[in-house]
C-alpha cells in the first residue's frame, strides 16, 4: 500500500520504518528539514535501537521523507503522528495536530501542496497520536475544514500506539494488541490490509480490537492511567510498609503471584515520569473534569507520585544535614535506556537538594546533556564513582544497571549515606543505607 506518515518523531519514524520494512511504500512528512534530511540519509533524528538499520535499508527505496504534503492525495492511508503535549492546566494541546490535520485536508482538496483528488476517491486519515475522546471531533473538524468540498470523501480513524521509547521498534513489531477505531467497514478493512504483513510476521496471535474512534483512543488513556496507578498504588503500599519496617518488595513479589494482579509494575520507588504517563494521566483527568466528573483515584495516583521525591529527601534529612555539602544524584533520565529527562524524578530531587543549599553533582550515562538545559549550574560528573568522590550523601534516582556494581566507589564518600529510590544498591557494612520503601 501507499502510506503517508505525517510527523516523524519517536512514533512517526518508527511507524514509517516498520511499514516500509513490511513491504509498503512510505512517505514520511515532517516540518523539520533536519528530521527529513536525516531520514533520507538513512538514519533517525532520535535514538531508538534498530531504527537506523531499517532506515538505512529502506530510505531511497520504499521510504522517503519530505517537508511537503504532496504524497497525501495518492496515499491509501495517511497517518498523523504529531505530538500532543499538555497545556499549563494539564489538558491536551491539540494545536500542532489540528494544524497538521488541516494541512492534510488541504492537500486532499487540492488546495495545498497536493495534486488533488478525483471525485470517486475516498481517503483514510488515521490519528496515531494520543488524543482524548473529545479531541477526535476537533481533529476531524480541522481535517474536514481543510478538505472543504472534498470533506465527504475524507474519513477519520484512530489507531493508538502503545510503543515505549527505548524499545520502540520491537514494541511496534510485537504489540500486545492492535486497536482500530473506525467509522466504516471500508476503513477497518483498509487498516487490516495495511497491518496484515506485520501481524503475519509476529508468530503470535495478536488480538485486534475493532471499535469506534473515540473508544479506541479511550483504550490508550485507560491503559496508561491503569499502569501509572498500578505503580502509584505500589508506592502507596510501599510507603506503608516502610512505616512498619517491612520490605515492600517481599510483599509485592508475593502479591504479584495472584494472576488477577500480575507481577509487573509492582516495583515501588521514587515514581513515574517521562513524556507519556504524566501527560496522558493529566489529559484524561482534565477531559473528565471538563465533562463534569472528578477522577478521584487518578488524582490520588498523581498526588502519591508527586510525593515520592519529597519522601526520599525526608529520608535524607533524617541522616544528614546536606547544607554546603556535596550530594551525588545517580541517574538523571526518567528511566534507564533513554536520555529523555522529561518529567524525570531527578528534577524535583535536584530542586529539593538546592532548597537545602547542597552542592549537587549529577551523573547519568546518557542524560547529563539534556539535564544541563534545565540545571546549567550544577556539577556533572563523568562517572558514578567521580560523583560519589567526596560526597556526603548519594541519592539513586534511575535504575541503571551500572549502579548495582559500584562496590568500592562508596568508600570514597566523605559520609557514606545512600538513599536508594530504585532498589539497585545492596545494603553493605559501612554504608548508611535507606531504601525508599524497603
Ligand atoms: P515527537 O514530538 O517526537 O514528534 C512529532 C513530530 O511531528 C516532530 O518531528 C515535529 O517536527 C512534527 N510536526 C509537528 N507539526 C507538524 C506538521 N504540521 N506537519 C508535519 N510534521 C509536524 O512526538 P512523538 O513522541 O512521536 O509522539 C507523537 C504522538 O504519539 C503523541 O500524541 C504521543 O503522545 C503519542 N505516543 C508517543 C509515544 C512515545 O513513546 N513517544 C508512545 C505512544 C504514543
Amino acid at each position: 500500500m501507499r502510506v503517508t506518515v505525517v510527523g516523524s518523531g519517536y512514533v512517526g519514524t518508527t511507524l514509517a520504518a516498520c511499514l516500509a520494512d513490511a513491504g509498503h511504500d512510505v512517505t514520511a512528512v515532517d516540518i523539520d528539514p533536519d528530521v527529513v534530511a536525516a531520514i533520507n540519509d538513512g538514519h533517525a533524528a532520535i535514538h531508538e535501537p534498530g531504527l537506523d538499520d531499517l532506515l538505512s535499508e529502506h530510505a531511497g527505496d520504499r521510504l522517503r521523507a519530505t517537508t511537503e504534503y504532496e504524497s497525501v492525495p495518492d496515499a491509501d492511508v495517511t497517518f498523523l503522528a504529531i505530538g500532543t503535549p499538555s497545556n499549563e492546566d494539564g489538558s491536551i494541546d491539540l494545536g500542532a495536530l489540528t494544524a497538521a490535520a488541516e494541512m492534510t485536508g488541504e492537500a486532499l482538496a487540492g488546495e495545498g501542496n497536493g495534486s488533488g483528488a478525483t471525485p470517486d476517491d475516498r481517503h483514510l486519515v488515521v490519528v496515531k497520536s494520543t488524543i482524548t475522546p473529545p479531541g477526535v471531533g476537533a481533529v476531524r473538524e480541522a481535517l474536514h475544514a481543510g478538505a472543504g468540498d472534498a470533506a465527504d470523501r475524507v474519513e477519520l480513524a484512530t489507531n493508538p500506539e502503545f510503543l515505549r521509547e527505548g524499545t520502540a521498534v520491537d514494541d511496534f513489531r510485537h504489540p500486545d494488541k492492535i486497536v482500530f477505531g473506525t467509522e466504516s467497514e471500508w476503513a477497518t478493512e483498509r487498516l487490516e490490509t495495511l497491518y496484515e504483513p506485520l501481524v503475519a510476521a509476529t508468530d503470535a496471535d495478536v488480538p485486534v480490537i475493532r471499535t469506534d474512534p473515540e473508544t479506541a483512543v479511550m483504550i490508550k488513556y485507560a491503559n496508561n492511567a491503569f499502569l501509572a496507578s498500578k505503580i502509584s498504588l505500589s508506592n502507596d503500599l510501599g510507603n506503608i510498609c516502610k512505616r512498619f519496617g517491612i520490605d515492600a518488595y517481599e510483599v509485592m513479589d508475593a502479591v504479584g503471584l495472584d494472576d488477577r494482579i500480575g507481577a509487573k509494575f509492582l516495583r515501588s520507588g521514587v515514581g513515574w515520569g517521562g513524556s507519556c504517563f504524566p501527560k496522558d494521566v493529566d489529559a484524561i483527568r482534565a477531559a473528565a473534569r471538563e465533562a463534569g466528573y472528578e477522577p478521584a483515584l487518578l488524582d490520588a495516583a498523581v498526588a502519591v507520585n508527586d510525593g515520592q521525591p519529597e519522601r526520599m529527601l525526608e529520608l535524607l534529612d533524617a541522616h544528614a544535614d546536606v547544607a554546603g555539602g556535596r550530594v551525588a544524584v545517580l541517574g538523571l533520565a526518567f528511566k534507564p535506556g533513554t536520555d529523555d529527562v522529561r518529567n524525570s524524578r531527578a528534577i524535583p530531587i535536584i530542586e529539593g537538594l538546592q532548597d537545602r543549599s547542597a552542592d549537587v553533582v549529577g551523573y547519568d550515562p546518557v542524560a547529563a546533556e539534556n539535564t544541563r538545559e534545565r540545571f546549567p549550574d550544577i556539577e556533572y560528573a563523568d562517572s558514578a564513582a567521580a560523583a560519589l568522590d567526596g560526597a556526603s550523601a548519594a541519592l539513586v534516582v534511575t535504575d541503571w544497571d551500572e549502579f548495582a556494581a559500584l562496590d568500592d566507589a562508596f568508600d570514597a564518600m566523605a559520609d557514606p549515606v545512600v538513599i536508594d529510590g530504585r532498589r539497585v544498591i545492596e545494603r553493605r557494612a559501612g554504608l548508611t543505607y535507606e531504601g525508599l520503601t524497603w
